[in-house]
């Protein structure tokens, strides 16, 4: 099902400007009225619209900092009062979004963990049927579209039809420079299943400290999403949450002032913009170097064992074997014998340099 009615015209206030980036600011977690209204006024002298603020803080062990609660909800239609900008703030269970909506709280969004959970998921829908409210949906913790999906659906089926998608990142196993990996793939993935859906990158929860947020930032208008939440504070070092990756209003101007937006263009009756396919080339790319990465890291695990084992490194019928499934495997999908066989050739033989080296390794007496 195509659901042509969730477009940006939908999704936004009307007298916010669709151009991109469309920005939504302010500090992860609402601390203090003051913090509160600094960050604000900043944002708002520079023409930022919507303004985000944690009140209910999902954290990971207890005894963080979990927010201020409905007490927090006064300082966020001060901000409104003072600044005319829109509010935005997390809710996780009806209760949230009954003292949001009461609070004249103007944008809510799902967070990751609760996105996870569709009996969550399913409650909060079921309490805004009949609501004219836009709500944001984080994608959840784990990298899996479905559940995204999911949660999305649950939102449209109870009639709301103001739904953005946030893409925060995944969480992995394996470490890597992001604090969630991106996994493009899946945010474009996710638009091309729904194409009017409005995509807005976070930088701050996909990085987990200040030094990418641009270059991620960036990446996000190159494949066409439309905004931008970036973790804003007066004082980022001393924030209550997520200190490593606020940034201050005066740096978020300059990072929004340095974003290139180039022209989304269609080209060839090719729905996706040469931007878009380089990003997933590079996407592609990292999965490859990573995915090799993992292969010399098992083929060591093999050569230790096979040094206590006393085997010897290199045996001919398992060479044999393993081209000859790879192989067959590159028939299936199309793919060049002589190019797949070159590469597993080079993949082999590093593989058994490795192995060697550690055969002849001296171990180092204790
Ligand atoms: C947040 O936006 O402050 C937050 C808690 O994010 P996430 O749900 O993406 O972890
Ligand atoms: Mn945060």
């Amino acid at each position: 099902m195509i659901r042509t009615d969730i477009v940006l015209e939908n999704f936004i206030p009307a007298d916010v400007s669709p151009e991109r980036p469309l920005v939504i600011a302010g500090p992860c977690s609402a601390e203090s009225e003051e913090q509160m209204i600094t960050t604000a006024r900043q944002l708002s002298a520079m023409g930022i619209k919507i303004f985000r603020a944690g009140i209910w803080k999902p954290r990971t062990r207890p005894n963080s900092f979990e927010g201020h609660g409905s007490a927090a909800l006064a300082w966020m239609k001060k901000v409104k009062q003072e600044t005319g900008m829109y509010t935005s703030t997390e809710v996780a269970n009806v209760k949230h979004v009954y003292e949001a909506l009461k609070a004249g709280i103007d944008i809510i969004w799902i967070g990751a963990r609760t996105t996870t959970n569709p009996f969550a998921v399913q409650e909060i829908a079921d309490s805004l049927r009949g609501m004219d409210i836009p709500v944001m949906v984080k994608n959840p913790v784990s990298p899996d579209l479905e559940l995204w999906m999911g949660a999305i659906e649950r939102l449209y089926q109870s009639g709301i039809k103001k739904i953005a998608a946030v893409h925060r990142g995944f969480s992995s196993y394996e470490k890597s420079k992001y604090r969630n990996d991106p996994h493009w793939q899946i945010p474009i993935e996710l638009k091309r299943r729904i194409p009017g859906l409005v995509m807005i990158t976070d930088p701050s929860h996909i990085c987990g400290n200040r030094t990418f947020l641009y270059e991620v930032a960036q990446q996000a208008m190159d494949l066409n999403f439309e905004g931008l939440i970036i973790e804003t504070h007066p004082d980022p070092d001393h924030a209550l949450s997520d200190a490593a990756q606020q940034i201050t209003p005066v740096q978020l101007q300059e990072l929004i002032g340095h974003i290139v937006i180039r022209a989304a263009e269609v080209r060839n009756g090719e729905l996706r913009t040469l931007d878009e396919m380089r990003a997933e080339i590079d996407n592609i790319d990292e999965t490859i170097l990573r995915c090799l990465h993992k292969r010399m890291q098992i083929s060591e695990q093999i050569g230790h064992y096979k040094k206590q084992n006393n085997i010897a490194v290199f045996q001919h019928s398992r060479w044999d074997k393993l081209l000859r499934e790879r192989l067959e495997t590159a028939g299936r999908l199309g793919l060049t014998p002589l190019f797949v066989e070159e590469i597993f050739k080079l993949i082999h033989e590093e593989s058994v340099n490795r192995q060697a080296a550690i055969m002849t390794r001296q171990e180092q007496p204790h």
